[in-house]
């Protein structure tokens, strides 16, 4: 027998799903919403002027490609950990932070997973928010780590559940491991307050737990890269030692390239060195060292004030249009007279909006409408454009009633 005889199919993935039922789908007005890649106004994949011009600039300095060190590229963390923790954090100037390069926003989360599986000193348990970005299960438990949640979302008010998620973190055990998503909560695009954020700060710190921030949307979420990132540095301030993970994909629109960072803020130099040491020694059974492209556009784009400048003002122009195609949808099934509160379609922020709509209904959607998207009623507000919002608008408007 073959040594895969005894293989069992393995359920395919949710995402996949429905691109290949739109593909097969020959309506020509069909709207795809399950991406999780942000698209232009004419629905088309957008490569930022700003990483055209870094990547041309990498191209003609005709660098060699020998490998980075473990870590990365050097000129490429030391921005990356400025552009989250702001240059002014006390994390850099007191040189307490371990950052190294990543396989994108995933590749962090794994790596973070493998050291907290390795050292963390109380219950190797993650809690994460209910619901989370899918992969996060997987890539903790894939960690060796237990997982559990907290309560995150009210699907009465479409927004947060912030009494029973602070509840939730008072009743963990003391020291346990939160996960937070820094900004642009996937998948339901709500996020705490400010003022909301300073509590769940203080009630972690009484708790004594250990803070994991992953931030995969910053600046794509309010168009602000330091607006985005208050949490986090909020934490820092008031003296969380936290760890963060940080992709590129969305901000730099550099999805295939795989750029990312994971980073600790340590107790001071001494143990960062530490930490340093062992990041090092976990990372290299996993891939030795990352790949130098991306780090190589993105270190451009950060180092080079012009382009820095230019590229915070076009990932602004990009959640600009998700803000106004949200706003858009709003009016249009406002004006059509919907009985619903669409409120929260407005409310929520980054590349996603969590429509309330049950499954029976986004399954309508698909079938009678040609308008595809998770059952979990998360639409990808990158997929809608200018032409095909109304649209998009009237086959709601027509599942819900
Ligand atoms: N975390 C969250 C919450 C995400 O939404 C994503 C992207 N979908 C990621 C992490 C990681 O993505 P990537 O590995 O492409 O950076």
């Amino acid at each position: 027998a073959s040594a895969w005889s005894n293989v069992p199919q393995g359920p395919s993935d949710a995402i996949l799903g429905i691109t290949e039922a739109f593909k097969a789908d020959s309506f020509k007005e069909k709207i795809n919403l399950g991406v999780g890649a942000y698209r232009d106004d004419k629905g088309k994949p957008y490569v930022l002027p700003s990483v055209r011009a870094a990547e041309d600039k990498v191209v003609a300095s005709r660098l060699d490609k020998e490998y980075a060190g473990i870590t990365g590229v050097p000129t490429f963390t030391t921005a990356a950990a400025e552009l989250a923790y702001g240059a002014d954090s006390s994390a850099i100037k007191d040189n307490r932070l371990v950052i190294t390069q990543t396989i994108s926003g995933t590749g962090a989360l794994r790596i973070g997973g493998a050291f907290l599986k390795q050292f963390y000193p109380g219950a190797k348990k993650v809690y994460l928010p209910n619901p989370s970005w899918a992969n996060h299960k997987a890539v903790f438990s894939d960690s060796g780590l237990e997982v559990a949640q907290y309560r995150y979302y009210n699907k009465d008010t479409i927004g947060l559940d912030f009494e029973g998620l602070i509840a939730d973190i008072k009743a963990a055990p003391e020291g346990s491991i939160i996960l937070l998503h820094a900004c642009a909560h996937n998948p339901t695009g709500v996020d705490p307050t400010q003022a909301q954020w300073r509590q769940v700060s203080d009630v972690m710190k009484q708790k004594g737990h250990f803070a994991f921030f992953d931030m995969a949307y910053q600046g794509f979420a309010s168009g602000n890269a330091d607006q985005d990132a208050f949490a986090p540095r909020h934490f820092v301030k008031e003296g969380h030692n936290i760890a963060l993970c940080q992709s590129f994909a969305k901000n730099m629109g550099l999805y295939g390239e795989r750029v990312g960072a994971f980073s600790l803020v340590c107790e001071n130099a001494e143990e960062k060195k530490r930490v340093d040491s062992q990041i090092k020694i976990l990372i290299r059974p996993f891939y030795s060292n990352p790949p130098i492209h991306g780090a190589r556009i993105a270190s451009t784009i950060m180092n080079d004030p012009a382009l820095n400048k230019q590229w915070l003002s076009e990932v602004e122009g990009m959640a600009g249009r998700i803000i106004e195609m949200r706003s858009l949808l709003r009016t249009n099934l406002e004006k059509l007279g919907s009985k619903h509160d669409w409120s929260h379609i407005t409310s929520q922020i980054g590349m996603f909006a969590y429509t309330g709509l049950k499954p029976e209904q986004m399954d309508a959607l698909a079938k009678e409408h040609s308008v595809y998207a998770t059952k979990d009623g998360r639409i990808s507000v990158a997929g809608i454009t200018s032409a095909n919002v109304q649209r998009l608008a009237e086959s709601i408007f027509k599942v819900t009633g």
